[in-house]
């Protein structure tokens, strides 16, 4: 069965797709930071902080040594800063940057030899809708997910003739902890403002990026696939 890497799978949508693609067979590895991940033993669990490039050449490396080469990378742990532009200092902006773009340019440097020896792989990054729109008081977060999505286009032009297949999700108001700042008055509004009427799960982002590095999309590449209810048309 293939081998799939998941950042951030320790908690909300990386957890959900560590779940569902053990649930599909296959060999998974889970990265985690700091939560210890509660999921059974079949699956190699990996501390590696994913904005560190030592700490994801080792987790790669102990992770192959489990199961074999990395088939699919699932780029998706990230964090959220909220506040006004302004108020963001150089700190603020590497602690963003260095997780959410830095994690995949660091995951995807570490998997990406081995694929392009193998002629074949796939890379799917767990954007966000507000790097493809913007979000108020969101600026460095949507700046951060902006560049997910450059690179994520860039590698897909890359590696395509190498057989290697790069896309990314980009999630709408998904039911997670980054969630946990909105009030229950936010939360009705965002719903209220999604066609389908609801809040994403981690399910169903996890269902998208199962798709995304299964044999049933082999001719996408280069996307960046809306799983927002309709929130972003
Ligand atoms: P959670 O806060 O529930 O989970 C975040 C995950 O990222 C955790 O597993 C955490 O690990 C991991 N993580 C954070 N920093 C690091 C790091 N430096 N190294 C390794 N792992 C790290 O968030 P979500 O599940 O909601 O978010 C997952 C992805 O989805 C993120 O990229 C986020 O930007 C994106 N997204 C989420 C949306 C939402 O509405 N929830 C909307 C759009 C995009 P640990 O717990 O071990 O520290």
């Amino acid at each position: 069965m293939p081998h799939v890497i998941i950042s951030g799978g320790s908690r909300g949508i990386g957890r959900a797709a560590v779940l569902l693609f053990a649930d599909k067979g296959w060999s998974v590895t889970c990265l985690y930071n700091s939560t210890q991940p509660d999921v059974s033993d079949d699956i190699c669990k990996i501390r590696c902080d994913v904005s560190d490039p030592a700490s994801v050449s080792e987790a790669v490396r102990k992770a192959e040594e489990r199961f074999g080469p990395v088939d699919c990378l699932i780029s998706n742990a990230g964090i959220s800063v909220k506040g006004l532009a302004q108020d963001f200092d150089a700190n603020d902006y590497r602690r963003i940057m260095d997780t959410n773009f830095g994690g995949l340019f660091n995951l995807a440097n570490a998997v990406i030899p081995g694929m392009v020896s193998r002629k074949c792989g796939v890379i799917t990054a767990v954007s966000s809708m507000w790097g493809q729109t913007g979000a108020s008081c969101e600026a460095l977060y949507s700046a951060s997910k902006g560049a997910v999505d450059a690179y994520v286009k860039s590698l897909a032009k890359e590696l395509g003739p190498s057989g290697i297949r790069v896309n990314a999700v980009s999630p709408g108001v998904i039911e997670t902890d980054m969630l946990r700042d909105f009030s229950s008055d936010d939360l009705e509004a965002l719903k209220e403002d999604t066609p389908l009427g609801r809040l994403g799960s981690p399910v169903d982002v996890a269902k998208a990026l199962f798709f995304l590095s299964s044999e049933a999309s082999t001719f996408i590449t280069g996307q960046i696939i809306g799983v927002n209810g309709g929130f972003l048309i």
